[in-house]
């Protein structure tokens, strides 16, 4: 069974995920986290349940979102995927850390290759559809666990809320259309799992958010 381990990391309070199965194989998406003790607290869950890092996942490149890439990378030798559109959000981090006055970030090492809206994210014995959702940033992905009904969303969707659409590249009615095509066409009873804040369904959402 796939499972899904959650880490609030960071002053933006961004959830970076773990997702794992019974092969001991697991993918990071998302990692936000900053200090060494938060670090340390993803490092230890990967190690306390024995898991393979096979891949780190960004759902788009905010910098709450990346704070963790060289680290994973660092310590699993992997480098991130995702989508081409934003590379440039990747490549602009370290000055856009600069602005929100955080020093001393790290870069992000770049990715070799790209993930296709389309197409499946394997690892283990789990299989998760690659959504476009973009809105929030140029080119976010979403992804969609059809066997354990869980939806990683990122920024775009939240428990009765949004993403925020006024940062560059945003762009709201690009995002109520994301949703509403790629994932208010999912199953009521998935599990959403958003970049920030709490666990919500696609049902409630389709029932209570006031944005849509
Ligand atoms: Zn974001
Ligand atoms: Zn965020």
């Amino acid at each position: 069974m796939t499972q899904v381990q959650v880490f609030e990391f960071n002053p933006f309070a961004e959830n970076t995920y773990i997702v794992y199965d019974d092969s001991g194989q697991c993918v990071i998406f998302d990692p936000g986290c900053y200090t060494a003790a938060e670090r340390r607290t993803l490092q230890d869950f990967v190690e306390t349940n024995q898991l393979e890092v096979v891949r780190l996942i960004n759902t788009h490149c905010h910098l709450d979102h990346v704070f963790g890439n060289n680290f994973v990378c660092k310590t699993w030798s992997l480098l991130p995927e995702l989508h081409r559109g934003e590379l440039p959000l990747l490549e602009r981090y370290p000055a856009t850390c600069m602005l929100y006055g955080i020093p001393d970030v790290e870069p992000s090492p770049m990715p070799k290759h790209f993930l296709e809206p389309g197409t499946q994210l394997k690892f283990g014995n789990t299989k998760l559809e690659i959504l476009f959702t973009p809105g929030h940033s140029p080119a976010s992905l979403s992804f969609y666990c059809h066997d354990a009904e869980f939806l990683i969303a990122g920024d775009v969707l939240f428990l009765e809320s949004i993403g925020r659409t006024d940062l560059p590249g945003g762009n709201h009615n690009q995002l109520l259309e994301s949703i509403r095509t790629q994932l208010f066409t999912l199953p009521g009873e998935t599990l959403v799992y958003p970049g920030h804040g709490p666990e919500t369904t696609i049902r409630h959402e389709m029932e209570y958010n006031p944005f849509l």
